[in-house]
């Protein structure tokens, strides 16, 4: 803006110098074209008029004649010298010629002497004037504009820093409130509603510390159900073996059953380890996933010829039903460990002479197996519980066929690894009927 005003006030003021000079040497030029005064200089009648202009407006002026030749200036320095400027030359064809060299600061105006009838050009005056006072003019314009740039530059820092600090305020609120919660000052997450964002990030704050204390009611019930889980088969054992060493003259028949109990108490102890041990390991990062391309109706048949001693001891029907040649990129491991427990389940919580029907079927996005037994099904109310760690439906009934409660919830931590999804169906008394579905191509996250 100060460039555009001194550019504006510097043409303005040439202009208007311009004119006015012009204007008055119009009027000198017509009186010396009117009097013949370029014929006869030596009668040094106008050289008072023209040392006035030239005092007048600090400047110098000349009178050129029809030969371009300088007869009168004002600082006596060129008389006699010819001059042939395009200025000159363009101004003896009858134009006012005006010309500023802002570099050398002056303004020239070159005009023609013309007799006021014939209009014929007799001569030429010439007058050149310094702009040293607009320049000064414009100097001083520069330095008021620059200390009022300085003013108004400091007047915007000043005014920065203290709306910087206003509006930082909630967000210095916010941090104070995150910083408070997770020294464990406080509970609960302080919510900032002053802008949008901040009532944005204090929703997600509020959500990730629900989740976080989510996990850790999660995880404190998960080590109190291990603990609970591993001190059973203990507290068995140690009675048992209390009320040997309690009585006197045991005989070795007792001895053996009591033994006997230890064994399976001891078994049990193992197994719930060993699911203990499987889950852990699906809780690890998806680094620990082994993908490989795999025939999928291979795996479920050799999952189906193993657990089949166990389906003809409980007299179920195991049967497979292929619908088409499935390969899919999956970890052989854990899927097998997922179906193993569905088809396990099936044949536990059946009725003798029941079956399981375990179908495998695809499109061209997915792979689906469905586990279908004619058992004692679960209740509707426990359907929401079945995949949690330890839950059981029937408490004693799962503890009786050797349940640990985590064979569930190691099958959807499999098939959530593969970024699939586990569903159940299921009618008491009639059948339960699980269904996974796994992408036939292993989707990285
Ligand atoms: P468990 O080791 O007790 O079998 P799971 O995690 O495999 O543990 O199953 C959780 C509970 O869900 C079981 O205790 C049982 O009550 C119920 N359940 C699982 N599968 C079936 C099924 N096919 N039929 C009926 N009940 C089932």
């Amino acid at each position: 803006m100060s460039r555009a005003l001194q550019g504006s006030y510097e043409d303005q003021a040439v202009n208007a110098r311009a004119s006015e000079i012009s204007s008055q040497a119009t009027l000198l030029a017509t009186q010396i074209a009117n009097e013949g005064y370029l014929d006869n200089t030596s009668s040094n009648q106008f050289s008072t008029q023209l040392n006035w202009l030239s005092n007048l407006y600090d400047g110098r002026v000349m009178l050129i004649d029809d030969r371009f030749q300088i007869v009168e200036d004002t600082y006596d320095l060129d008389e006699g010298r010819t001059i042939l400027s395009s200025e000159v030359i363009r101004s003896f064809k009858g134009e006012l010629v005006t010309t500023y060299d802002s570099g050398a600061r002056y303004i020239e105006i070159a005009l023609p002497i013309s007799q006021g009838d014939s209009g014929t050009t007799l001569g030429v005056m010439l007058v050149s004037v310094s702009t040293d006072s607009i320049m000064r003019t414009l100097n001083n314009m520069r330095l008021v504009f620059l200390a009022v740039q300085v003013i108004i530059g400091v007047l915007i820092v000043l005014f920065g820093i203290l709306l910087s600090g206003r509006l930082l305020r909630p967000l210095r609120k916010l941090t104070k409130s995150i910083n408070d919660v997770q020294s464990g000052y406080v509970s609960e997450f302080t919510t900032v509603r002053r802008y949008t964002e901040t009532e944005m990030i204090s929703d997600a704050c509020e959500k990730l510390l629900d989740r976080m204390q989510t996990l850790d009611s999660s995880r404190q019930e998960f080590v109190s159900n291990v603990s609970h889980e591993l001190k059973t088969p203990l507290t068995s054992m140690k009675v048992l073996a209390d009320s040997l060493n309690g009585q006197e003259d045991v005989p070795i028949e007792l001895y053996k059953e009591f033994m006997h109990d230890i064994g399976e108490e001891i078994d049990r102890e193992n197994k719930i380890i060993n699911d203990l041990l499987s889950l852990v390991k699906m809780d690890k990062s998806v680094s620990s996933m082994n993908i490989e391309m795999l025939n999928i109706n291979e795996l479920l048949e050799t999952i189906m010829k193993r657990l089949k001693p166990i389906a003809k001891k409980a007299n179920v029907e195991l049967v497979l039903e292929s619908f088409r040649p499935v390969t899919a990129e999956v970890d052989e491991v854990k899927l097998t460990l997922a179906f193993s427990n569905l088809i396990e389940n099936g044949i536990k919580y059946n009725k003798p002479e029941g079956y399981v029907h375990v179908s495998l079927n695809a499109d061209y996005k997915n792979f689906y197996v469905t586990v279908e037994d004619s058992g004692i099904g679960i209740p509707q109310d426990a359907q929401a519980h079945i995949f949690e760690r330890f839950y059981r439906a029937d408490k004693s009934h799962s503890r009786e066929i050797g349940g640990t409660g985590l064979g569930l919830s190691i099958a959807r931590s499999a098939v959530i690894m593969h970024r699939g999804a586990i569903k159940v169906h299921s009618m008491e008394g009639e059948g339960t009927t699980f269904t996974v579905r796994i992408p036939l191509n292993y989707i990285e996250s």
